[in-house]
């Protein structure tokens, strides 16, 4: 499905990403890491491309951390976003500059605290906390191709990996944004507002997004996604600013998904049809109940 109306404005666009057809967990140090497993195989994508399946993917998967209601293992999740979306890029999601890696520290800002640092770190210390080995011959070369920094040659590679659970708990942030902006429903007053903003911070404290103007006989303007991070936030706050917002709640089944008529309440036809069961049910019974015998 080609993006609504609400993703028109990044058609022009630097978001290609990369994925591995198989992702490993990793334990070091007694941290939890995930990875591409070695000798899978790499792909291009773009993660806009089906920009609702994207962002409903990604609150479905909060929702089912946040309630945790079949109790399954959090790793299950985690596997499921890395097979279907690669690694978040959160080795350039968070430092405050974007050519961190041509500098001796790098500038994390309140992000440092997850390292147990300050606010700066040694670059190739903070490098050192995605790799699993130092460089191989066989990093892929592709970020110049793909229109992006050096250092994307590390993320896309092979020996690039992210704390297990972190796109996880990114997803369950977004899914509890996504409640809260639901349960304050329409209305405007301040202090709802205020809660929205604070939750977004996790959006709007990092760059994510930036600009590229191609010159030529007729210069082009590019928005650069720096990670899929960045990618799922804009495409959920677009949909979500929407003039009618697209993202529903099932009336059933209470998964969200991108509805496309206004008046349609339910994820999925099977799920109109077995709501449409237990009503008619609820009905004969209350219908038995009062029927004399
Ligand atoms: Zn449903």
């Amino acid at each position: 499905m080609e993006n609504s109306n609400a993703m028109a404005m990044f058609k022009n666009r630097i978001s290609q990403w990369v994925k591995y057809s198989d992702y490993i967990i990793l334990e070091q140090n007694g941290k939890k890491y995930i990875s591409p497993a070695p000798g899978s195989r790499m792909s291009i994508y773009d993660p806009l491309a089906d920009a609702e399946e994207l962002v409903t993917d990604f609150l479905n998967w909060g929702r089912r951390f946040y309630g945790n209601e079949f109790d399954e293992p959090t790793d299950k999740i985690a596997m499921e976003i890395a097979s279907k979306y690669g690694l978040a890029g959160w080795m350039v999601a968070l430092p405050k500059d974007r050519k961190f890696s041509s500098y001796e520290e790098t500038y994390l800002g309140a992000s440092g605290k997850i390292f147990g640092k300050g606010n700066n770190m040694k670059t190739k210390e903070y490098i050192q906390c995605f790799t699993a080995h130092d460089p191989y011959e066989d990093d892929p070369k592709i970020a110049y191709i793909m229109h992006r920094e050096d250092i994307y040659n590390i993320v896309f590679s092979s020996r690039y990996r992210e704390p297990f659970l972190w796109s996880t708990i990114f997803a369950a942030i977004l899914y509890a944004h996504f409640t809260s902006i639901m349960d304050n429903g329409d209305s405007r007053t301040p202090s709802s507002k205020r809660l929205s903003s604070e939750h977004m911070a996790i959006a709007s404290n990092n760059s994510g997004l930036s600009l590229q103007m191609w010159s030529g006989d007729s210069p082009e303007m590019f928005w650069c996604f720096d990670s899929l991070k960045a990618a799922v936030e804009t495409a959920y706050c677009a949909f979500l600013t929407a003039n009618t917002h697209p993202l529903r709640v099932c009336k059933h089944c209470g998964k969200i998904y991108y509805h496309t008529h206004s008046r349609n309440e339910f994820c999925s036809p099977q799920c109109r049809n077995q709501w449409n069961v237990y009503r008619s049910r609820e009905r004969t019974s209350i219908k038995r109940e009062n029927s004399p015998e």
